[in-house]
């Protein structure tokens, strides 16, 4: 399948406001996208089964998943521990490359009087099997594939999307909009990129997401990915796409 994606270079030039609609030295007139997502946006949504490129372990911080897009049934990240590394609640697993931003976020939550809880972390293939299953049971269909991944597109198979909870607080999915209904919600939502972690699935965004509003529902990314991901105004799905290579050339 090839990726719609223009050559990096070509991107970068485009998204640089000094040179949108300026003359190149020869004459030639650039085209004028008024924005990066009008550049180059993601695909629409769609449920297919499409290997996701960057499918290694190093590749953590730029692997793409979506309705599309999924990881392969047997990946297990190598390095998962105990959440309660983290200072934080045990019970559940993340990768290690995420315990010290994530035990740094807890601790500053906490300080801030808003202290976290893991409500999930890493979920295997299988266990995200039972999870879908679960949810169209319980909604039907089509409402579970805007609330719920498909085993393989998840984002908690990479062991570093957490799903957190007010500590003390009931279940995140319980409120209407944790994200305003909770101190430690608020605080994600102002705080959490400052520790690497992206809000994937931000209100109002479903036709980019293509999931419903989750704002329990953090990624970690890094903290220099997560500080590009907030300036750009894109959501991590787009984001995500914009970094992929481009096509070889068509043949001919
Ligand atoms: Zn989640």
């Amino acid at each position: 399948m090839w990726r719609v994606a223009l050559p990096l270079a070509l991107v970068t030039l485009f998204c640089s406001p000094a040179l949108i609609g300026a003359a190149s030295p020869d004459g030639l007139v650039l085209a004028t996208p008024q924005s990066a997502s009008a550049v180059m946006p993601p695909p629409a949504c769609a449920y297919q089964d499409v290997t996701t490129m960057f499918a290694g372990y190093g590749d953590w911080a730029l692997t793409l998943l979506d309705t599309t897009e999924m990881l392969p049934s047997g990946y297990v990240p190598p390095d998962l521990v105990s959440t309660s590394k983290a200072g934080l609640n045990g019970g559940y697993q993340v990768r290690a490359v995420a315990v010290a931003d994530l035990a740094a976020m807890a601790k500053a939550a906490a300080a801030a009087h808003a202290p976290l809880a893991v409500a999930s972390a890493y979920r295997s293939f299988a266990t995200q099997v039972g999870t879908f299953k679960k949810w169209v049971r319980a909604l039907g269909m089509s409402k579970a594939l805007l609330t719920s991944a498909r085993a393989g597109h998840s984002e908690h198979q990479l062991g570093l999307a957490i799903d957190f909870e007010a500590k003390g607080g009931r279940l995140p999915w319980d409120y209407s909009n944790w994200a305003t209904a909770t101190a430690a919600g608020k605080w994600m939502a102002a705080h959490a990129w400052q520790y690497g972690f992206v809000m994937s699935y931000p209100a109002g965004k479903t036709a980019k997401t293509c999931y419903g509003f989750e704002p329990w529902h953090y990624r970690y990314v890094g903290r220099a990915e997560a500080a590009a991901v907030r300036a750009s105004g894109l959501t991590l799905r787009e984001w995500l796409w914009q970094q992929l290579p481009a096509p070889p050339e068509p043949a001919g």
